[in-house]
């Protein structure tokens, strides 16, 4: 819980003093966005077509904590907090509406390279929008899989990112998108969200999310700027890059696939798609991979 508390650091005494402020009317509390008083909604935190891609058939998904102490716990109707008015939740459906018909390859192209799949056509402002929501809303929630998100200033500076609708340079707050190279493991993870996991990448936070297949990684710090733009999936000529995760992500995966696999078995998936992939991805395999390259 600790943890939990800490991702709500970056709320600033701004919302804090609003929400303090407003106690008089219990149905008016402040949007986390524009902080005006607002009656809020049960807001996602991950938008709802992320949720699509994963639901099992009967409408339910897993999520996986990065505390291996922690069981996967099957989910039925998304992550949601009292987080926005109707002002914001309207302004966050817009991007997200456009980022998901990127995704399904509404009004884009999408060509295969070796190592990445390529889109282009994509409108830079709103695609960039999409994702910084994304970060935003995982560094606000108190929900407890969201607690590695911890964004500090960085929360700040996004809220007036989003409010003001500035996306900002490539390698501002910049995500790499990457999928799993293995078809076994694609399957296996079809219907899993991963709890973020934080690391580092020289002196950078990088926050990385599991979403129904793809790997989001955003790059957080004071120097992200000094990034190459290359490094990030989304450039603002239009062009969005997946990446192949290659062995990386596969070892990734990995600490992972314990845990989906023995969900999956509980809840009669399966199961010999997550047996091959589980192979495929145990630590052993992946030394395997490392030592054939
Ligand atoms: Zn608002």
């Amino acid at each position: 819980m600790a943890a939990a508390r800490r991702s709500l650091a970056w709320c600033s005494t701004d919302l804090a003093k609003h929400r303090s402020g407003s106690m008089s009317d219990p149905d008016q509390q402040p949007c986390a966005l524009c902080l005006q008083n607002a009656e809020l909604r049960d807001s996602h935190i991950i938008p709802e077509f992320l949720y699509q891609a994963v639901y099992d058939e009967k409408h339910r998904f897993l999520v996986v904590s990065s505390d291996p102490t922690e069981q996967p716990d099957l989910e039925q109707k998304g992550l949601r907090e009292r987080l926005l008015g109707d002002c914001c939740e309207a302004r966050l459906s817009r991007w997200e509406d456009y980022a998901k018909r990127v995704l399904s390859g509404e009004g884009v192209v999408f060509a295969k390279g070796t190592d990445f799949l390529t889109v282009t056509g994509v409108n830079y402002a709103k695609f960039k929008l999409f994702q910084l929501s994304l970060l935003w809303r995982a560094g606000i929630s108190s929900r407890p899989v969201f607690a590695a998100v911890a964004l500090g200033p960085h929360g700040e500076s996004l809220r007036r990112m989003l409010l003001a609708e500035t996306p900002g340079q490539t390698n501002d707050y910049g995500c790499t998108i990457v999928f799993p190279p293995e078809p076994a493991a694609q399957e296996l993870f079809r219907h899993a969200i991963s709890a973020p996991t934080v690391g580092r990448f020289r002196a950078h936070h990088v926050y990385r999310f599991l979403l129904g297949m793809l790997g989001w990684t955003f790059t957080v710090s004071k120097h992200m700027r000094e990034l190459p733009s290359d490094h990030f999936s989304l450039g603002e000529d239009g062009v969005l890059r997946l990446f192949n995760g290659g062995p990386a992500m596969m070892n990734y995966l990995s600490g992972l696939t314990g845990e989906i696999v023995g969900a999956n078995q509980a809840r009669g998936v399966a199961s010999s798609e997550g047996r091959r992939a589980n192979r495929s991805l145990s630590p052993a395999a992946g030394a395997r991979r490392r030592r054939s390259r």
